[in-house]
């Protein structure tokens, strides 16, 4: 089939019946429930582009094996132009959801695709588990799926391993082995956009300890598969006018749930990984798994733009950026963006080949964005927040505006400084309090801190492989240096 329409990948969710629980009900008809439409319409909207004459030929490739026109999530990338081209599809869908959307299907569309370009990695454990990554993921690329990930255990002891918790499942693990497949049951936390998704993945980050072997797996199945039980947050969209009052919130929630597993059957050829803590450990390491941090620095750097020139016009609009203190701001900000985009650069421009031929964006400046954005992004909100200050919390309300009773009064007091009127004031305010206030903005601050995992380990992983490769040896130099100098004056 190749890629999809929007409206196919809709046809997808009503043509399934997952078991989506929200605010304490069960969700019979996805597609028209309230917090998920416009969701689903602008995941929808990425699909259309796809077909697109403007950017078809930038976001889709004719795939070698097939013939048929696939994602540029799907290219296993041999050089820069390919690179390129992969981004260029990262970018052309961050820039239609702001990069407000983490999740879109490119994230694990290049996941899975990098997982199957190491077939070496899995084989030399089961050479069942390389050829199941490996159909997994043609079969992915030519049904143009929408995946969604879980990866973490449910925040119960952190202190303990999987196989000391309280409950034997209170983890996912395996319950025993059929002749169809593996049953699991437990539970994994947070898995992002898993309402409107098609399938779902298993895998971990590393940490498993001896007798943890019956969690350490990885699969993919049906998001509607018998036994899975989807428990979703609380929504972050109210308001009677939602697109007026949250112009974002509205449009890009992601929202996040909760897997329960109860006794869920994998079948065989979709089971990636299991009972093997060694190759649970080194997924991350050993596979092009991190090929996706490539799809998080362009759409973390389009987050980033859209918040600095959020702030640009917040100041413009009320007349205050003209004060030094709001430029120095506003300067940080745009520097941050540059040092982002930089570092993205000298990733794809340092790119390396690998043994199986394979080009990957270095991984220092990539890290360096992952250890950067979770102190830049959430700066740029206290930016915000800071340059609108009280303004932002005194937008009125879409109705207020439809009472003619109280027009006169909002188009007086409500405008900006000359040339801004009330609405475009208000209109430009509330999607700033999205950004900055409401519990949708909050959540992309949490989102920029933990997407892919914990900033505080990773940074000690970040600093440990790079003590690996490079032997600080300028040090040894300098006291060379020193030495010499004795040896000279005796
Ligand atoms: C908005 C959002 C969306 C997400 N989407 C997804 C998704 O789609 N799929 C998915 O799989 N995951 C997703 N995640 C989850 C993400 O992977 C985790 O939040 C992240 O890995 C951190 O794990 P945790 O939240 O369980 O925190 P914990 O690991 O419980 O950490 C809690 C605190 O304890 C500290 N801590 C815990 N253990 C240690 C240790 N061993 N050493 C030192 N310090 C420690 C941490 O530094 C942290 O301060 C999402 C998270 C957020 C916030």
């Amino acid at each position: 089939m190749g890629i999809r329409t929007g409206e196919q990948y809709i046809n997808g969710l009503k043509s399934r019946r997952p078991e989506i629980w929200l605010s304490g009900r069960k969700v019979t008809d996805i597609v028209n429930e309230e917090v998920f439409r416009q969701p689903i319409l602008e995941i929808a909207k990425l699909y259309d582009m796809q077909h697109d004459p403007e950017y078809q030929d930038k976001i889709t490739t004719i795939c070698e094996e097939t013939g048929e026109r696939v994602s540029n999530a799907f290219i296993v990338p041999k050089n820069y132009e390919d690179l390129m081209r992969r981004r260029a599809l990262f970018e052309a869908w961050a820039e239609s959801t702001f990069g407000l959307m983490g999740r879109t299907p490119d994230f694990l569309n290049v996941t899975v695709t990098s997982m199957a370009s190491s077939p070496d990695f899995f084989e030399q454990y089961n050479p069942e588990w390389a050829e199941n990554i490996q159909n997994y993921y043609k079969y992915i690329r030519d049904n143009d799926l929408f995946l969604t990930h879980a990866l973490i255990n449910p925040q119960n002891d952190r202190s303990k391993p999987s196989h000391q918790q309280k409950d034997m499942f209170t983890h996912l693990g395996v319950v025993e082995e059929t002749s169809e497949g593996l049953i699991v049951r437990g539970t994994k936390m947070l898995a992002t956009l898993a309402p409107i998704t098609d399938e779902v993945i298993i895998y971990s980050f590393p940490g498993f300890k001896p007798g943890d072997e019956r969690y350490a797996l990885s699969f993919a199945i049906p998001i509607d598969s018998p036994g899975l039980r989807i428990l979703c947050r609380e929504p972050m969209q109210n308001g009677k006018r939602p697109l007026f009052d949250h112009p974002l919130a509205s449009r890009f929630e992601e929202m996040d749930a909760v897997l329960v597993f109860n006794d869920v059957l994998v079948p065989w050829n979709r089971v990636f990984m299991y009972n093997n803590i060694e190759a649970a450990n080194q997924l991350y390491s050993k596979t092009g798994l991190s090929q996706n941090t490539h799809q998080n620095g362009v759409r973390g750097l389009v987050k980033l733009r859209f918040a600095a020139q959020v702030a640009a016009r917040l100041a413009d609009a009320i007349g205050v950026d003209g004060y030094l203190n709001v430029q120095t701001q506003l300067g940080e900000l745009i520097q941050s963006v540059e040092t982002i985009r930089a570092l993205l650069r000298t990733a794809e421009i340092e790119f390396s080949v690998n043994e199986r031929g394979e080009a990957i964006p270095a991984s220092v400046p990539l890290e360096t964005i992952r250890g950067i954005l979770p102190r830049a992004y959430p700066r740029a909100i206290e930016i915000i927040q800071t340059i609108g200050a009280g303004g932002l919390l005194m937008s009125p309300t879409g109705s207020d505006f439809d009472q003619v009773d109280l027009r006169e009064d909002l188009d007086k007091y409500y405008g900006g400084r000359s040339g801004v009127s009330a609405l475009e004031r208000v209109r430009l305010f509330k999607l700033a309090w999205d950004l900055c206030g409401e519990a949708f903005g909050q959540r992309l601050v949490q989102y920029e801190r933990y997407y892919s995992g914990d900033p505080v380990r990773k940074l000690g992983m970040f600093y440990m492989s790079y003590k690996q490769k490079h032997s600080f040896s300028m040090v040894d130099e300098a006291l060379d240096g020193v030495l010499q100098e004795k040896t000279v004056s005796l």
